[in-house]
């Protein structure tokens, strides 16, 4: 990636794709090249006192981006005196979340290969030393309208690039309480620290979404789902929801919601298990 450029008029800003907490992001498109880019609008007001959290993201991207095509590449990023931008690959394909929404509900063969592709960018982030953090359909994007399109992992906002040392790999003692509470671990709100595990815990609640229309532990308040969660409290059901799902499916889902981090398999371990393993990979040629 080149150094940040100080000219932010290299570039004109179109409709607004999305919003989030912080952020709006925006096409916009390089002016010299008339390449479209995704733009990440921060408003510096807005962050006052979590301006980390944005260099935090600027820093995690630059360790990984281009290292696999199934995570967003950062391409360029610049501030003016009211707001940092980050220009990102134009996901036009829209989000996960309204695909399902969309369609009810995956059928089980391509759930599993959509869960195989995004479980392979988890692998890779985690080998990098990476935990996302807020993984969820929001935050998994579609590289174009394509049905057969290329599932991409975004919003870097809230990993943090995990040190290694003693249990640096299952158990990173990070306490703070962030996220999306439907797709939090247990040891989130337990406060006994997270690391590359919450990830597979939320890929397990992602699978459940995909394969039911609704996520596992969805209560009518915040408290009453968290109680939920820690208490590992979710079944297949109504029946007629998951009449059609294998028993192996359900397993990956078991398997992925282990209550105890240090028991829940690694995501390369998920990648070995029987659902996956046998699912036909995601995969578009490159155009
Ligand atoms: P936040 O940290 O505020 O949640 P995100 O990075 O998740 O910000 O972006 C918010 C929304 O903007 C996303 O849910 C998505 O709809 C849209 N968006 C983000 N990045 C892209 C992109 N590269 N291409 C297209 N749309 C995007
Ligand atoms: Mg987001």
């Amino acid at each position: 990636m080149p150094n940040p450029s100080t000219v932010p008029c290299q570039y004109r800003t179109g409709r607004t794709l999305g919003s989030g907490t912080y952020a709006i992001v925006k096409e916009a498109i390089h002016i010299k090249t008339g390449k479209y880019y995704a733009c990440k609008v921060i408003n510096k007001k807005l962050m006052e006192g979590r301006e980390h959290m944005v260099r935090n993201e600027i820093a995690v991207l630059k360790r990984i981006s281009s290292g696999n095509r199934n995570v967003v590449t950062l391409h360029d990023y610049f501030e003016t005196a009211h707001n940092l931008y980050l220009c990102f690959d134009l996901c036009t394909g829209g989000e996960l979340f309204d695909r399902i929404c969309a369609k009810g509900n995956y059928y089980e063969g391509d759930a599993a290969s959509l869960i195989r592709t995004i479980f392979t960018a988890v692998s890779y982030i985690h080998s990098a030393g990476i935990v996302h953090r807020d993984l969820k359909p929001e935050n998994l994007l579609f590289r174009t309208p394509a049905e057969d399109a290329d599932i991409m992992i975004a919003d870097f906002g809230l990993s943090r690039v995990m040190e290694g040392g003693i249990g640096g790999d299952k158990l990173n003692l990070l306490t703070e309480v962030c996220g999306t509470p439907g797709y939090m671990a247990p040891e989130i709100f337990k406060k006994t620290g997270h690391g590359k595990p919450v990830d597979v815990w939320a890929m397990g609640v992602i699978t459940y979404f995909l394969l039911a229309g609704y996520t596992p532990f969805d209560k009518e308040s915040q408290q009453a789902e968290m109680e939920a969660i820690i208490a590992g409290d979710y079944k297949f059901e109504p029946h007629e929801y998951w009449a059609n799902v294998s028993e192996t499916a359900r397993e990956f889902i078991r398997w992925c919601l282990t209550n105890d981090p240090n028991r829940r398999p690694t995501a390369d371990e998920c990648l070995g298990h029987k659902w996956l393993a046998s699912a036909t990979p995601h995969f578009v040629p490159d155009p």
